[in-house]
């Protein structure tokens, strides 16, 4: 499936989904007549009472992706917003906080600046050099006799390695805590049933799975009861848990693109992670010393996070411009720091600053990967020769993967290195 969008001439295999995947081309014809005539979704004539027709449509779409209740959901600007919501409505009912090292910003400041604001106590667990929670470390935390909220992603955005939330949902919700999960980069691309997946908020963007940039939504479990702590005091829409004017438009193409996410998951999945298959074995194949991180057997299917020593993947993106990938995530790039995510699994600064995150979607093609491949080859090969390292040298990253892959043979389950 041809991209629906046009970057110019420049790129030809568009491959960072997990920052934005392009709108689908539902979502697309959905929004355009929305966009053209809109009324207040709040208002009470004609216009408004479409619209609002138009919302409700879409949030039982939504709620049909992820099996809940269309009530349960609450429309926000994104997943940001969401997970800010959620930690705040979820510390109404708990005096501590856990996390892990490699969560998006969007959840770690949020739940760093609750902390504070609030004095209460933050856990930051672990995660082994495969990416995977300290699950140890999980068990040791929920110890504790104070009520705790825990927020756990379900997919990271840099590795697209899979946390396993309906059993760290059963152990925390047998310790008496409240769970919420950043399920941002699985919702779309892997089934969510949250008819079976008994966590109590969810967060997601509809700009990962092919809707408009700036729509997103929290799950809120009904039986929780959770009071209303919106973040925006104002009108009462979204039953007081969000003040503003909605955004139809926005609301109308999440939906359109949550009932085709919905409607080609199961094939597309298997379709996509082929096609990383591919790449990744090209890169690992051509390019000596190449690494990929994260645990390859519990990942999302669209990702693949590869590290290039010796050629920092900022200079190696520069020589590789018809290639749209990303050096860490898109939300940090710029930072002068190194992808926090890799640090906590481990990788040193240098190794950080030198990975490259490919991430695949629904209209990625064959095309795509050969482009892609080649274009890596290349850039790393000149990135290398500039910064003096020659073929020797490079050969000896192939030993030196060879112990790494042993060593996270090794830390696999609790292997932990404290990030
Ligand atoms: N959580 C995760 C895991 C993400 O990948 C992102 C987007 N990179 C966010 C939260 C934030 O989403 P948004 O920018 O739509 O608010």
């Amino acid at each position: 499936m041809a991209v629906p969008t046009s970057w110019g001439d420049v790129v030809n295999a568009y491959l960072d989904y997990n920052a934005t995947a392009p709108l689908r081309p539902e979502a697309l014809s959905a929004m355009l007549p929305v966009l053209q005539s809109v009324g207040n979704a709040s208002s009470m004539h004609e216009p408004g009472r479409e619209s609002a027709a138009l919302v409700a449509s879409a949030r039982r779409q939504l709620a049909s992706l992820l099996a809940c209740s269309p009530g349960e959901l609450v429309f926000t600007s994104g997943a940001t917003e969401a997970n800010n919501m959620a930690l705040r409505a979820a510390l109404t009912r708990g005096v501590r906080l856990i996390t892990s090292a490699v969560e998006h910003p969007a959840v770690l400041q949020a739940a760093r600046a609750l902390a504070r604001e609030r004095c209460i106590g933050l856990t930051v667990l672990p995660v082994g050099s495969d990416g995977q929670l300290a699950v140890d470390a999980f068990h040791r935390a929920l110890q504790d006799e104070s009520p705790v909220v825990v927020s756990i992603m379900a997919a990271n955005n840099e590795t697209g390695v899979l946390f396993d939330i309906e059993y760290l949902s059963k152990i925390a919700h047998d310790a008496g805590a409240i769970v919420h999960t950043d399920a941002t980069q699985l919702v779309g691309r892997l089934p969510v049933d949250l008819s079976v997946l008994d966590v109590d908020l969810l967060s997601l963007s509809a700009h990962k799975f092919g809707g408009p940039q700036g729509v997103g939504a929290l799950f809120i479990r009904r039986s929780l009861g959770l009071p209303q702590s919106p973040l925006l005091h104002g009108g009462g829409q979204e039953n007081g848990w969000r003040a503003g004017t909605l955004n139809v438009a926005g609301i109308v193409g999440a939906g359109a693109a949550a009932a085709a996410a919905q409607a080609t998951m199961g094939a597309e999945a298997e379709r996509v992670a082929a096609l990383r298959d591919l790449l990744e074995q090209a890169v690992l194949d051509r390019i000596p010393g190449a690494r990929v991180n994260g645990c390859r057997e519990r990942r999302l299917p669209n990702v693949s996070s590869v590290t290039f020593p010796g050629a920092p993947a900022d200079a190696v993106l520069a020589r590789m411009p018809e290639v749209a990938a990303s050096d860490g995530s898109a939300c940090s790039s710029g930072s002068p720091l190194p992808s926090h995510v890799l640090l906590a699994m481990g990788r040193t600064a240098e190794e950080a600053e030198s990975t490259v995150r490919f991430s695949l979607g629904y209209a990625t093609t064959h095309a795509d990967i050969q482009v892609a491949a080649g274009a890596a080859e290349r850039a790393v090969k000149e990135v290398r020769a500039i910064l003096g390292l020659e073929e020797n040298e490079a050969s000896h990253f192939r030993d030196c993967s060879q112990e790494a892959e042993a060593d996270a043979a090794m830390a696999t389950g609790t292997g932990v290195r404290h990030g």
